[in-house]
């Protein structure tokens, strides 16, 4: 598992019409495990009930816990959900899919992003009488789904959707059927892939269907849902298409995607290189060796190696065994741990002048340790490149980053990063040397987080503890009652 500088919200994955829909659900969440470890759930349709099982931790460890669940579930339709909380904190009561009955039958909702007006819709619900069982911003829209002036409607869902603002990739279980539905402007991926005769599978990336055998179709456009049932694949928009410029969210390709995915009509590991060879026109340097900072920095460091004709090598090598050590109390035991995490190959770097090519840097202390790891290896000089722009901003569409003052570019020009950092040199991509290396125009991505401009607007800035109050005062309560 990666040592993680900022937190993917979500991965999803459904399949419709499959004899083994819930064993290759399971299948599909661990390829996109990746896009969240906190907590995992299924849920499927047993007879004519759905079922769902979740709990904390990641596939592995939810499903081995319950493994005759897996055996249980074995309905031809099923959805599943990786989490990394983005809004409301990692608990059992947040977890995905997340099950509700209301007048029309049960739903099972899973959802990827994070929606900037629940907040305020709850606080409507609220003031109505509304009971919410979780802090997270998904429940909002099973409310809204329930409204007796939403039920009545042609459309419910259509009509549900277009009370939602920001991001958001959904898959929604009801005993017929799955709807697979995303924001107008497509901030998240969500593709759509068939695994035989009558059977769909849906996931956010194609990596997923690539795991159980499913030829990829196309991905599910801005604005648009996706019915699977008995019938086959149905489409339909709930905003009128092309009214809406989509804001892809750039990041998914620069680092959280996996390398062989397909997002945004795109492999993410082509581009990736082609951000590399970008980095090594915009940023030359006379070096004897390029080396990646695995994984997600592997494809630009070939790429920036391809452009300049330096050597490419692996001078840092990650262990994959090593989770979240939890022992980081002072700078030093801390130093050990980015240590034990990503090894130095004394014998690539000793002696040389090494480029350090990453996807992106965001406080800049586990860089900072790689670094000293590398100059304690011998290395004679280190020059790091940088995939993407540097990040000053918060995202508010389901990517936790840190807060604006820990960033490490906030309040530093390129020198004090230099300084900070301990390096020889530093190169930053271009903003627009980015958006060159994209499929689509410029204005079809998000890149809030390098500029400040907020494609969906965010009046009140949200972040995962927004609605966390609910629950704070109700321990200030049992404190007053017990104290
Ligand atoms: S602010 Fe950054 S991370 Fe967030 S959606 Fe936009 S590009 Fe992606």
């Amino acid at each position: 598992m990666q040592d993680k500088k900022c937190e993917e919200s979500c991965g999803l994955f459904g399949i419709f019409g499959d004899a083994e829909a819930v064993q290759k659900t399971y299948f599909g969440l661990h390829s996109l495990q990746h896009r969240g470890q906190e907590s995992a759930g299924i849920a499927s349709i047993d007879g004519e009930f759905i079922q769902c099982y979740t709990g904390m931790g990641t596939v592995r460890r939810v499903f081995r816990a319950g493994r005759d669940i897996l055996e249980k579930l074995s309905s031809r339709i099923a959805i599943g959900h990786v989490r990394y909380s983005t809004s409301g904190t990692s608990r059992i009561a947040n977890c995905q899919p997340l099950l509700a009955e209301y007048s029309r039958g049960q739903v099972a909702v899973a959802h990827n992003g994070n929606l900037i007006n629940a907040s305020l819709l709850r606080d409507e619900y609220e003031a109505y009488g509304s009971i919410f069982k979780s802090t997270s911003d998904t429940e909002i829209i099973t409310h809204l789904l329930a409204k007796p002036t939403h039920v009545g409607k042609s459309d419910p869902l259509a009509h549900v959707l277009n009370h939602l603002q920001g991001a958001y990739s959904l898959l929604f279980l009801f005993n017929d059927r799955i709807e697979a539905a995303r924001d107008p402007y497509g901030i998240r991926p969500l593709c759509i892939g068939k695994t035989g005769k009558g059977s769909y599978a849906v996931a956010s990336e194609t990596c997923a269907l690539d795991a159980i055998g499913a030829e990829f179709i196309r991905e599910v456009e801005p604005g648009e849902i996706v019915r699977l049932d008995k019938d086959g694949l149905h489409s339909r928009y709930f905003v009128t298409p092309g009214t809406i410029t989509p804001a892809h969210c750039i990041f998914e390709h620069i680092y959280f995607a996996k390398q062989n995915s397909t997002i945004f009509g795109e492999n993410v590991h082509e581009f990736r290189k082609k951000l590399g060879r970008q980095l090594a026109k915009e940023h030359p340097v006379e070096a004897d060796v390029v080396i990646p900072v695995p994984d997600s920095g592997t494809s630009a460091a070939v790429g920036y190696s391809e452009q300049s004709g330096i050597p490419f090598d692996m001078g840092l090598v990650r262990s994959h065994y090593v989770g979240r050590t939890f022992i980081s109390p002072n700078q030093k035991l801390r130093e050990l741990e980015v240590r034990l995490k990503l090894a130095v190959v004394n014998e690539v770097v000793s002696g040389k002048r090494v480029v350090v090519v990453d996807d992106s840097i965001v406080r800049g202390t586990t860089t900072r340790g790689k670094i000293r790891a590398l100059r304690h290896a011998g290395a004679k000089q280190i020059h790091m490149r940088v995939s993407c722009p540097p990040i000053r901003f918060p995202c508010f569409y389901g990517v936790d980053f840190p807060t604006k003052e820990e960033l490490l570019a906030n309040n530093r020009n390129l020198q004090q990063i230099v300084e900070f950092l301990d390096v020889d040199s530093i190169g930053y991509m271009s903003l627009e040397g980015l958006l060159q290396c994209a499929t689509f125009p410029a204005d079809h991505y998000c890149t809030a987080c390098w500029s400040g401009k907020y494609r969906v607007p965010v009046d009140v800035a949200v972040n995962k503890f927004s609605m966390e109050h609910y629950q704070m005062h109700m321990f200030e309560d049992l404190s007053e009652n017990y104290g």
